[in-house]
């Protein structure tokens, strides 16, 4: 869900529209809750805790009574319905339990008479203004526990001292108590959200960012010409391909393909049939590939890379030789309809990452596709960790040629 460009953060709670109301209740749900609940908790202790002002008013046997009677099991209710409430439940569990703690706290401040009344009629606009200010409710959650508050401090008095000189000033400010802080606590959700709007704007921002950041990595990875992984893509997926299988104590096979003539191929047909026939090939490792769970990129010009991992030998010796096979049926065709089937060489390196670096699997590769090369093209030569070895012996020898007889497959 996207909040619309230039959504303004000055509106208010009721002009949102209902994707960012129902965004916000999202968000705020669960924490509101907590917050209750643990307002409630505290709120109970406080209740427990006022039987010592009961005991020295002189009401501490009905104040017993009404708390643990009334007080108590509204708390309880309310916090057990907290743990999922919403909407007007959630309303009525957070607002009562404070409402009728206060109206109880009233009734005994009447019955204690004299002085303790307008103690406990004080305490009890307190609490209802602290409420007011401190849960966090929304506009009308928190209107309704201003009039709720109000009806149950003034209700006890009503009948007992009705309105007169000695209790219009308590009225009053129970009256100011009760919606005096209603303002505050107005005005103050609207900083909150207003803020909510923009924290929601900077994390949908930082989120584009990140896919963003996440498709230009996957494109700066890929090659355009063919769709196939380009060489960092490759480097990329090999390191980890070949990380795996050293820990698993897979083999691997790298293979370097490489087509055959196509400069040739490009004088003839043209550069842009020469791309078209890049497409053609890459399509077709791209699938064969895939089919083994391997990793194939181009690695530069008409030159092609690929892993397989798990394939002992003769297995990726055969899907090198399928792979030169299918190549060598692709016939691309230039604008002149002039067709040619094009074919490709293959060098392969086998062997266990434990005993063979990265970089030796690919020299490997390159030096048996040399070698594919130097006998005739259009074919695939193995090079397994004996004939590696050996070769590397050769190698440091002056004129020394190759030996891949061991592993060549002819087409
Ligand atoms: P060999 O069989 O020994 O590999 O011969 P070759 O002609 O394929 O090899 P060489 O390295 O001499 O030439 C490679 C050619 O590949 C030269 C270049 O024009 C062509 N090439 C490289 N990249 C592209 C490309 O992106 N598009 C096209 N059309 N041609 C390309
Ligand atoms: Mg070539
Ligand atoms: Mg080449």
């Amino acid at each position: 869900m996207r909040i619309e460009e230039g959504f303004d953060e000055t509106l208010r709670f009721g002009a949102w529209s209902p994707e960012l109301k129902a965004r916000w209740e999202e968000f705020s749900s669960d924490r509101i809750n907590r917050e209750l609940r643990f307002m409630h908790m505290v709120g109970l202790a406080i209740c427990i805790a006022c039987l010592f002002f009961d005991a020295q008013a002189g009401v501490l046997e009905l104040g017993l009574a009404l708390r643990l009677g009334l007080v108590v099991p509204a708390y309880l209710v309310g916090i057990a319905l907290l743990g999922r409430a919403r909407g007007l439940t959630r309303t009525l569990a957070a607002t009562l339990p404070v409402a009728i703690f206060a109206g109880v706290a009233s009734y005994l401040g009447v019955v204690a008479q004299g002085a303790q009344t307008e103690r406990y009629i004080l305490a009890s606009a307190l609490l209802i203004a602290s409420g007011i200010v401190f849960l966090p409710l929304r506009a009308g959650a928190t209107l309704f526990l201003g009039i709720a508050g109000f009806a149950a401090i003034a209700i006890p008095v009503f009948p007992v001292a009705g309105i007169g000189p000695a209790t219009i000033g308590l009225y009053f400010f129970g009256l100011l108590a009760c919606t005096g802080t209603v303002a505050i606590k107005l005005r103050n959700d609207r900083l909150k959200d207003s803020n909510f709007i923009l924290t929601l704007k900077s994390r949908e921002a930082q989120e584009e960012l990140l896919a963003l950041n996440r498709r230009l990595e996957t494109l700066s990875n890929l090659d355009p010409l063919t769709a196939l992984l380009n060489r960092r893509g490759f480097e990329q997926a090999f390191a980890a391909a070949f990380e795996a299988a050293r820990q698993s104590d897979d083999p691997m096979a790298v293979l370097l393909l490489d087509i055959d003539h196509f400069k040739r191929f490009n004088d003839t047909h043209g550069h842009q049939t020469g791309d078209r026939c890049l497409v053609e090939v890459g399509r077709l490792l791209g699938g064969e590939f895939a089919r083994h769970d391997g990793i194939i990129g181009r690695y530069g010009g008409e030159e092609f890379i690929a892993a397989l991992v798990g394939k002992a030998g003769r297995e990726a010796e055969a899907i090198a030789n399928r792979v030169r096979a299918q190549i060598a049926g692709l016939v691309v065709a230039d604008d002149t309809s002039a067709a040619e089937a094009i074919t490709i060489s293959i060098g392969v390196r086998i062997g266990s990452p434990k005993t063979t670096s990265r970089d030796m699997f690919v020299t490997d590769a390159d030096r048996a596709l040399y070698a594919a090369k130097h006998a005739g093209r259009n074919r695939v030569v193995m090079l397994a960790d004996e004939a590696a070895a050996r070769h590397g012996r050769e190698a440091s020898e002056p004129q020394a040629r190759p030996d891949f007889a061991a592993g060549t497959a002819r087409p």
